[in-house]
């Protein structure tokens, strides 16, 4: 048993640290093996190994060190739980006690899975504009005469692709920026029915061409905000085009704001397509699109930015659909921001 300085020592560490005899049995334990194993009770006293950290890979591997008095080191899965582990047991300094320490990869793990994905997206996301221009040099290469229109047609192609590209990298680079937070809030005092209004007035246009009916419904004397009005603008401006976007022709998009306790609630309800249940939790999640295939313009980056934007004014984002029937997107911004 540690004294009671190295215990102390012991529990200040991130690893997980067991002591145990030769019949595996605990005979000490530090705070950080408690909660990667999700034990209660300190088991330190003569409670076994396997009962406490109810894992018969990890206690293999003890069982392994103590046959062969070899250190041993293996990265376990928790089984049923979505836990990684690095685990290395070796012999004690006392005859007869085997030191187990436990590394808890499972965060690390995560977000590397989360890179990995994102990686892949952007990668995927590139690849179609790029192979669409790379076709048309292709055909234009190939020598076959070709008339005014084509070639028009051609030009057209290539400056909507490219212009997709700019898009992408410009959400990008915003979006690595606010999560490195690197850009400070430019604030202003604002007066919230002029700035809906004003988002309003620059897709009313894409509104009509659907033969949308837009509804606004701003509570009257609301107190003004604090906030940073371009990029408020960029989430009024992606939820409203969303909804322009995935509500059919002469469906109906509803705009309301009002004053809710010390925060104001903007809510953007359509009666458009709606989305399944299943992939609600995902929307906000960089390049999540519910249908991939569908051919919209979008990159799925927009609902990533406007959940940054909102977080960073201390506010929330959220969002109930029914499929088939239509959304509502919501966010709040605290009035003493
Ligand atoms: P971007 O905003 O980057 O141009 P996007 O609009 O596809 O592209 P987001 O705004 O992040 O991306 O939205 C993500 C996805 O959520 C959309 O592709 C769509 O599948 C779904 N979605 C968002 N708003 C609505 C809505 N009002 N109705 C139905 N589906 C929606
Ligand atoms: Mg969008």
């Amino acid at each position: 048993m540690p004294d009671t300085g190295y215990l102390y020592l012991l529990s200040l560490i991130d690893e997980g640290i067991f002591v145990l005899g030769e019949r595996r049995e605990i005979r000490y334990m530090n705070q950080a093996a408690a909660r990667i194993f999700g034990i209660e009770d300190d088991k330190s006293g003569n409670t076994s190994f396997i009962e406490a950290v109810r894992d018969y890979e990890c206690d293999a591997l003890v069982k392994k060190c103590i046959s062969t008095g070899v250190p041993q080191t293996a990265a376990v899965k928790i089984r049923g739980k979505n836990q990684y582990l690095d685990l290395k047991v070796c012999p004690g300094a006392e005859t007869g006690s085997y030191i187990v320490i436990v590394k808890d990869l499972s965060e690390k793990r995560h977000l590397e899975e989360i890179r990995r994905d994102f990686i892949s997206n952007v990668s995927h996301e590139f690849r179609t504009p790029i192979s669409s221009i790379k076709l048309i040099a292709e055909t234009l290469d190939d020598g076959a005469p070709i008339d005014g229109e084509v070639y028009k047609d051609f030009l057209q192609k290539i400056n909507v692709e490219a212009d997709k590209l700019a898009r992408m990298t410009d959400e990008l680079t915003e979006l690595s920026r606010l999560e490195n937070s690197e850009q400070a809030l430019i604030k202003d005092t604002l007066k919230i029915d002029i700035l809906v209004q004003q988002v309003v007035q620059r897709l009313q246009a894409q509104s009509d061409r659907k033969e949308l009916t837009l509804n606004l419904d701003v509570e009257p004397e609301l107190p003004d905000l604090i906030i940073d009005q371009y990029r408020i603008e960029q989430v009024l401006l992606n939820i409203i085009h969303n909804a322009i976007k995935f509500t059919a022709s002469g469906g109906s998009i509803s705009i309301a704001v009002k004053k809710q306790g010390n925060e104001i609630l903007f809510a953007v309800s359509d009666t458009g397509i709606g989305i399944p249940a299943d992939e609600l939790p995902r929307i906000f999640e960089r390049f999540y699109k519910v249908n991939k295939a569908r051919d919209d313009e979008g990159t799925g980056l927009g609902l990533a930015i406007s959940r940054h934007i909102v977080t960073a004014h201390g506010g929330k984002i959220w969002v109930e659909s029914v499929e088939g029937k239509g959304s509502a997107f919501f966010f709040t911004l605290p009035m003493d921001f």
